[in-house]
């Protein structure tokens, strides 16, 4: 610290080190930056004079580079900036304008650098090409004169590996279940361990598999040819944001509830649990007018047995699979449709507005657009329905075992889509002719 010297300042105690870091964009923690505000707010700090490299290492948000200042004041610390060879002192005016000046120029060069290289960044993302170490399964690609990267390819190793992982959780097994598998099976990740649950879940979660690359949650055709196809991708991030609600596959959950209805008043059927112990436990009610009470357990198991006979029988996959052939081709629409709204979205996000009318413009469209993708979500989960169930039922499979593990959330949706009059019929509880009349008995099924 010769500068410091020259000013006939001794520096006393360890220099606070991490300040640089203080940037609005600095993804690291600010270590030494909240030390120093804490010891000064504390009057810990102890020293007469605070020494900075340059200002702006000070903080680059003004509002904390303002904390700073009055901080100082009020402990009677100086500031030496280095950089600038000159010792300000915050009890002065003209010295905490000088100080504050410096900050807002400093806070503008930063917001420049980073609006700078997140525009770089999707410009990359837009042409798709990779970005950082290729993904299990994937592998790069170098040209061969310059080193340089030019794009990702299938590895032959390890893509099987991934095609049958996502194979297994679009039938149904659970992120546990394939895990185990794959570590049973004698494969290893890349740095030789067994694979976790959680790689395996943010492996699932990887658009590059399917040819994508994402960039802020929006995706762009990637210069790699895919190793998963699109259809089998998105049935698994459908299962993933089923099962993520809390809802565990195998557990029971209140599968049929909203879906059963009131013999009385044909309103839909909810469950509650009594708040006093009953013999028969949690019970539907129905959820309009209260009409009609029945013990759930029984119910669910009929209406389960029902759902499983159903999907056993040879004709069902066919019959369902014509049904909806048309539905998969109305999903890759929507798929598209939402796509491009989510990237509209993030466009208008990153936009800076330069008149206040045209930031109101600006935020009607962020919520028009923001509503129509929550639309078309909507429509995406009723859509995604059909295949999943088809993928649940495939001929030759175990329905009963593959029901069992299906995410709460796709019992739901597959229960509402059968439990029609056109399909497998509606279900509604009448009124108990007395106390003691059991559940299943209660149970009439309306068909067309
Ligand atoms: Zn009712």
């Amino acid at each position: 610290m010769r500068a410091a010297a020259g000013h006939g300042i001794t520096i006393s105690d360890a220099p606070y080190s991490d300040i640089g870091s203080a940037s609005r964009y600095a993804r690291r923690p600010r270590g030494d930056y909240a030390q120093l505000i804490q010891d000064l707010e504390s009057g810990r700090f102890g020293a007469r004079v605070l020494v900075l490299w340059e200002g702006s290492r000070g903080s680059r948000r003004s509002l904390e580079w303002y904390t700073l200042i009055e901080l100082c004041r009020e402990a009677g610390v100086r500031i030496f900036i280095t950089s600038h060879d000159r010792v300000y002192n915050p009890a002065n005016w003209r010295d905490r304008k000088a100080l504050r000046d410096d900050a807002s120029a400093s806070e503008a060069s930063s917001d420049e650098t980073s609006a700078r290289v997140s525009r770089d960044m999707s410009d990359i993302a837009r042409k798709g090409h990779p970005h950082g170490q290729a993904p299990i399964g994937l592998r790069a690609v170098h040209d061969t004169r310059t080193g340089k990267l030019v794009t990702w390819e299938e590895d032959p190793k390890y893509a099987p590996l991934i095609r049958e992982l996502f194979d297994m959780v679009r039938r149904g097994v659970s992120i546990r279940g394939a895990t185990m598998q794959m570590n049973a099976d004698g494969w290893r990740n890349r740095s030789g361990n067994p694979f976790t649950d959680q790689h395996v879940r943010s492996l699932l979660k990887k658009p590059a598999y399917a040819g994508f690359r994402s960039h802020h949650g929006t995706m762009y055709p990637a210069t790699w040819e895919p190793i998963v196809d699109t259809e089998t991708f998105w049935a698994v991030q459908s299962r993933l944001s089923g099962t993520r609600k809390g809802a565990r596959p195998g557990r029971a959950g209140h599968p049929f509830t909203m879906t059963l209805r009131c013999g009385v008043c044909v309103g839909p059927l909810s469950s509650f649990n009594p708040t006093r112990p009953t013999p028969d436990g949690p019970r539907y009610r129905c959820h309009r007018k209260g009409c009609v009470r029945v013990a759930q357990a029984p119910v669910d198991e009929f209406v389960t047995e029902l759902i499983v006979g159903y999907l056993s029988r040879a004709d069902v996959y066919e019959d369902l699979s014509r049904r909806w052939s048309g539905a998969s081709g109305e999903l890759s629409d929507v798929r598209g449709q939402l796509a491009e709204r989510r990237a509209n979205l993030a466009e208008l996000e990153g936009a800076e507005p330069a008149t206040l009318a045209e930031a109101r413009v600006i935020a009607r469209s962020i919520e028009t657009n923001e509503s129509e993708i929550s639309d078309l979500e909507k429509l995406e989960r009723e859509l995604s329905t059909p295949p999943d169930l088809l993928a649940l039922i495939e001929p030759g499979g175990d329905v009963r075992g593959r029901w069992e593990a299906t995410p709460l959330e796709v019992k739901r949706r597959v229960a509402r889509l059968l439990l029609v009059p056109g399909v497998l019929g509606e279900v509604r509880i009448r009124k108990a002719a007395h106390r003691l009349e059991p559940a299943t008995d209660r149970l009439v099924i309306r068909r067309d």
